[in-house]
């Protein structure tokens, strides 16, 4: 089990609130996106999920355990949670192989970890490269893989297709839902995009100007839309 709840959370910058009190629950293995336009406080909403944030109040709960709280703050390290940031922020000095094992253990860097998943993300034989030597679409499923490779409870993908080219951007997304179906991941994905989210998603949290205006199944939404620009 590993379900994330995100309960009335409240951040801000600088004691400028910009998330008012957004509360929603990710049931394990499912796909959650987060849609809102530019502004609406989603990376911000990542960023306190993977513990790079501190809440002003509220909690993070996964699996059961509070991440954060009043008195409790996880270090991002120990939160059990994968980050897929935007730009795929590989280390452009460090082979295929060498990025996804980085947050692997020193013993099992060289194993077969890491070949079963770049197999995962359907970069087999691609260990040797260097990430300048990979397409985009390429580059993101290295960064999922190395997202997946401590096998966390919850991956967080922020805008994962944005700086893809629309003809790369359909395949790239099919395929990062197979993984993440087929590893079981709760995942949470931040994104723009009413299509992707409602095509994607099992469920699509609407978000603006930090605050939750719907949850539901992409059909509901699609259906009974409650924000203006659905
Ligand atoms: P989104 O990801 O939906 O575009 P963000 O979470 O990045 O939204 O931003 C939400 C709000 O917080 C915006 O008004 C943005 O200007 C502000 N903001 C984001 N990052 C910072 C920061 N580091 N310092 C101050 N304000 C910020
Ligand atoms: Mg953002």
């Amino acid at each position: 089990m590993s379900e994330l709840q995100v309960r009335k959370v409240v951040a801000a910058y600088d004691a400028t609130p910009v998330v008012h009190g957004v509360s929603f629950t990710v049931a394990s293995g499912t796909l959650c996106a987060v849609l809102g336009p530019s502004g609406s406080g989603k990376s911000t909403l990542l960023r306190v999920i993977a513990g790079l944030h501190r809440p002003l109040e509220g909690a993070i709960v996964a699996s059961g355990r509070v991440l954060s709280g009043p008195r409790v703050d996880v270090p991002p390290q120990h939160r059990r949670i994968g980050l897929v940031p935007q730009d795929a922020a590989l280390f452009p000095h460090l082979s295929v192989r060498a990025n996804v094992g980085f947050g692997l253990p020193r013993r099992e860097r060289a194993g077969e970890r890491v070949d079963e998943l770049l197999d995962l993300v359907g970069l087999q034989g691609l260990g040797d490269r260097m990430p300048g030597e990979l397409s985009g679409g390429q580059r993101h499923r290295v960064a999922l893989a190395r997202a997946l490779a401590p096998e966390p409870d919850v991956v967080l993908l922020d805008e994962p297709f944005s700086a893809l080219d629309a003809s790369l951007r359909g395949e790239v997304r099919a395929q990062v839902r197979h993984v993440l179906r087929r590893t079981r991941t709760t995942a949470v994905l931040v994104t723009h995009d009413q299509d992707e989210a409602l095509s994607l998603a099992d469920q699509v949290v609407v978000l603006a100007e930090g605050r939750l205006i719907q949850d539901g199944a992409p059909a509901e939404l699609y259906e009974r839309p409650r924000s203006p620009w659905l």
